[in-house]
């Protein structure tokens, strides 16, 4: 927090509950235009003040008096459950791809269904000693089925994952490069349009092959 925002801190509580006296509400209105730390504390204020609003006070035995700091728990909490939530989602999903991967698979076979050709995208070598080799990646209502051709890549367990535009690595599975592998076909919950990259990388996460998708 920077020394501006701290005398606003402590009203931003209090404007969220719109218990802020009159003549303080357009200086803390104000600074908070003007700043978007600021912004995003009342933000999550305000969501935080909209669950105590379900709370019905004829319930409870003593008056309401939230102690000090307060606040700033409930922000980081919130904020908390919102990553945790994501990732919740996300091993949820990946769970259940491998049996819906499976069953579109065989699917496939059995009734001889025309694939989406998808996004072709060419995974260019991170170091000395490996080709580049071709992926392509469709767009599925789970995610995004990924096939590259691992027939090439020297013997070794290889992580395949496609890149968020913040950097983060959403997995799409692993597998292992033996002679002859062919073509591997993997999934990951995350969309194509989601995605700006695709990598594949070693067990200890050093990145071999990568392809770029979008800036
Ligand atoms: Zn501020």
């Amino acid at each position: 927090m920077s020394e501006g925002c701290r005398p606003f801190r402590e009203q931003l509580g209090p404007l969220a509950l719109g218990h802020l006296p009159d003549p303080e509400v357009a200086s803390v209105r104000a600074h908070v235009d003007g700043c978007a730390d600021c912004r995003e504390e009342l933000r999550a204020l305000e969501e935080a003040a909209g669950a105590l609003a379900l709370v019905d006070p004829e319930l409870l035995d003593e008056p309401l008096a939230p102690p000090r700091g307060l606040g700033d728990r409930i922000v980081s909490l919130v904020r908390e459950e919102r990553l945790l939530e994501q990732r919740r989602r996300r091993r949820r999903l990946t769970g259940l791809l491998a049996a819906a991967v499976l069953a579109g698979a065989l699917a496939a076979v059995t009734l001889g269904i025309a694939h989406d050709p998808g996004v072709r995208v060419l995974l260019e070598p991170q170091r000395g000693g490996l080709e580049a080799i071709p992926a392509r990646l469709v767009e599925r209502p789970w995610g995004t089925e990924v096939r590259l051709e691992a027939s090439g890549l020297p013997a070794g367990r290889y992580v395949v994952w496609l890149r968020e535009p913040d950097d983060d690595r959403v997995p799409a599975g692993s597998f292992d490069a033996v002679a002859d592998a062919g073509e591997v076909v993997l999934a990951s919950a995350l969309a194509i349009d989601g995605a700006v990259g695709i990598g594949v990388s070693e067990a200890d996460g050093t990145t071999v092959l990568y392809g770029h998708l979008r800036d």
